[in-house]
């Protein structure tokens, strides 16, 4: 049975699960009205923050689970099962990373509408900084860019999303899927399982992970190296 990502995000039945959707997309409007506003975006073609190895990116499961359909609806879901059932994923970056440069730190999301929470944080959240009050997260290069221009990183960190209340409202959503926290990649591929078991339990005849034919990628999934 093929089908739609609306329908099939309410025919899975998953608690909180139109509502995470609904917080992704609401947190990315929120952040680019406020990027816009105040000029201040990532530096064009960076993808440094996803070019690491997925354990210094923690998610849940269920933070993954939008990724995870998308992954399925897309027809990408065996080759990256393919990848993520390998040893050591949580040694390579996220396999949701293309990179554009010879060292990686050029890239982009190949999903990006669907990256988990800690991926929305950077250069785009608020964190509690030193004596409570509220600080921008930043990376080293975001950091080094606006050193000198400490107005602005005080008025976004009052503008951008605050983790201490985002965080809890995403782990509120859900209290029937396992809560702790896996590097990026393992999230993933526990995620693309659950809801692959959750597919077979709607439609007998839905495949399982791996059967035949194999997939290749649309959208240039690459974790070279
Ligand atoms: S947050 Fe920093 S490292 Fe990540 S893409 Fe933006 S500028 Fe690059
Ligand atoms: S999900 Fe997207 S934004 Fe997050 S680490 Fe992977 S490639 Fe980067």
């Amino acid at each position: 049975m093929l089908w739609e990502k609306d329908k099939l995000v309410k025919a899975l039945e998953i608690d909180g699960l139109e509502e995470l959707i609904q917080l992704y997309k609401d947190y990315d409007i929120q952040t680019s009205f406020v990027r816009r506003d105040n000029n201040f975006f990532c530096v064009s073609g960076c993808g440094a923050c996803c070019y690491k190895p997925s354990l210094h990116l923690e998610v849940t499961v269920f933070e993954m689970i939008p990724l995870a359909i998308d992954l399925i609806i897309s027809g990408q879901v065996n080759y990256v099962l393919e990848i993520l059932n390998q040893q050591g994923i949580e040694q390579i970056p996220c396999v949701m990373y293309h990179k554009t440069s010879e060292d990686g730190s050029q890239g982009y999301c190949t999903d990006y509408d669907n990256r988990p929470l800690i991926c929305r944080y950077f250069g785009g959240a608020a964190k509690v900084g030193k004596y409570g009050s509220r600080q921008l997260v930043l990376c080293k290069i975001l950091k080094e860019k606006h050193k000198l221009n400490q107005d602005l990183l005080d008025r976004l960190s009052n503008l951008m999303p605050f983790i201490p209340h985002v965080t809890p409202q995403l782990r509120n959503l859900n209290r029937y899927i396992d809560n702790g926290l896996y590097p990026l990649n393992q999230g993933l591929k526990q995620a693309l399982e659950y809801v692959l078991f959750r597919m077979q339990w709607l439609n007998p005849d839905a495949p399982e992970p791996n059967d035949p034919p194999v997939l290749t990628p649309s959208g240039g999934v690459d974790i070279a190296a």
